[in-house]
């Protein structure tokens, strides 16, 4: 008796004429995420199946559980589609388990099989009961609920249901570029991003000497963690130094942080239309910090016409260190080095800035052409989670 995962498609069932290019794309996805262990995978319209050796169980389920676009699988039994044969296999599974009620729910895909899938279900009820003492049949609630999904040629037999990742399978939706900082809130957002099947780039400023080397390692491991999700991560380590020293020179401080996320986002613009991204997205929470009020957003956003998008705008931070934990991210977002927005940071920052005082203080200091070097002297990296690299096989 072989063992096999079967998914269902879910969600993505509801994509009409997209779904073979989602389906297609899950099934390349695991492919790659399932590279180097001993399986077997094929598909047919409503399922994905993954065969393989019993003792990668355990491997197989961890790596199933970090792939975006799976909805629900089962661990079955798949055996040939035979009556007798049927009939043995699930006399044999039932007598493995312990239970006291249950129930045998029989699904007939192929309808050459000679017996209705209720009449079935009568038939292999009355089996067990014969031949398993003490127990009786609970079809509302019982211990046990077994299925029999009876398919041309193989049958499966499954008592389990697991929930997967959800979302959409990773690159069905094209590209868009993260901006990533050190903190709690950035990778959950690059999380939820990926989770809609949209591949990431990171963008991360940092101002060498006012930030430190740790603070860009920290970066690199959220992007290894996040690298989990997908296939590799482009990883832009922007040289922010020169524009962030001219701001605090020429600005007014209570300015400094909006001209500052302002020179980010025209950055960010720039590095992912160089990279077929169609969208940024970053960590911003409504009302969180002075630079993400509501005019503040609006003032900062003004400077691109990309849109904008920021899956934790309406978490409460509580909600995002959920998120964070599950995904791995919170120890290292709370070490405690410092990143360029942290270093700087003014005693009052304007809470309701006005967009004619921003672009008098740019007038202060050419920003084009800072912004043109820094785009130039951008240090990308790729990452992916394949290799446990430490930080100095890294650098
Ligand atoms: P986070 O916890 O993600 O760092 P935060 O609460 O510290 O967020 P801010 O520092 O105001 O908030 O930053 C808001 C968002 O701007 C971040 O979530 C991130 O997307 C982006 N950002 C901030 N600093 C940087 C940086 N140095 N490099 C890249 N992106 C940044
Ligand atoms: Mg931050």
């Amino acid at each position: 008796m072989d063992r096999v995962i079967m998914i269902k498609y879910g969600e993505l069932t509801t994509k009409k004429g997209n779904r073979k290019f989602f389906v297609n794309t899950l099934y390349s996805n695991i492919n790659k995420k399932l590279r180097g262990l001993d399986v077997d995978i094929h598909k047919d319209i409503s399922r994905m199946y993954i065969e393989f050796s019993l003792d990668q169980l355990d491997e197989v389920l961890k790596r199933i559980n970090n792939i975006f676009g799976i909805h629900e699988y089962v661990v079955a039994h798949k055996i040939e589609t035979d009556v007798e044969n049927i009939k043995s296999n699930v006399l044999k599974i039932m007598k493995s388990l312990s239970f006291k009620t249950f129930k045998i729910e029989t699904k007939r895909s192929d309808k050459r099989f000679p017996i209705p899938s209720l009449e079935f279900s009568r038939q292999l009820g009355g089996l067990i009961l014969k031949n398993i003492d003490g127990i009786k049949v609970d079809v509302h609630n019982p211990d046990i609920l077994l299925n029999v999904e009876i398919r041309e040629n193989y049958t499966y037999i499954y008592t389990n249901h697991y929930r997967g990742l959800g979302g959409y399978p990773n690159g069905t939706l094209g590209r868009g570029m993260l901006m990533l900082s050190g903190g709690i809130d950035s990778p959950v957002a690059g999380y939820l991003t990926l989770k809609r099947g949209v591949k990431l780039d990171c963008i991360y400023f940092e101002a060498i000497p006012h930030t430190s080397i740790e603070a860009r390692n920290k970066v690199i491991s959220l992007t290894k963690k996040l690298a989990k999700y997908t296939d590799s991560i482009n990883l832009h380590i922007v040289p922010f130094t020169t524009i962030q020293e001219a701001i605090y020179r020429e600005v007014e401080d209570d300015y400094c942080i909006t001209i500052m996320r302002r020179m980010m986002y025209r950055i960010t613009e720039i590095v992912a239309r160089k990279n077929n991204c169609m969208i940024i997205t970053n960590g911003e929470s409504i009302g969180q910090v002075a630079s993400q009020t509501l005019t503040s957003m609006s003032v900062i956003n003004s400077v691109t016409n990309m849109p904008v998008i920021r899956p934790v705008a309406c978490l409460d931070k509580l909600e995002i260190i959920d998120i964070s934990k599950k995904i791995d991210t919170y120890d290292i977002s709370i070490l405690p080095f410092e990143d360029c927005c942290t270093v700087f940071v003014p005693k009052h920052p304007v809470i309701n800035p006005v967009l004619d005082l921003c672009v008098e203080y740019e007038k202060r200091f050419d920003y084009q052409k800072m912004i043109e070097d820094a785009v130039n002297n951008i240090n990308t990296m790729v990452i992916d989670d394949s290799v446990d690299k430490t930080f100095e096989d890294i650098l």
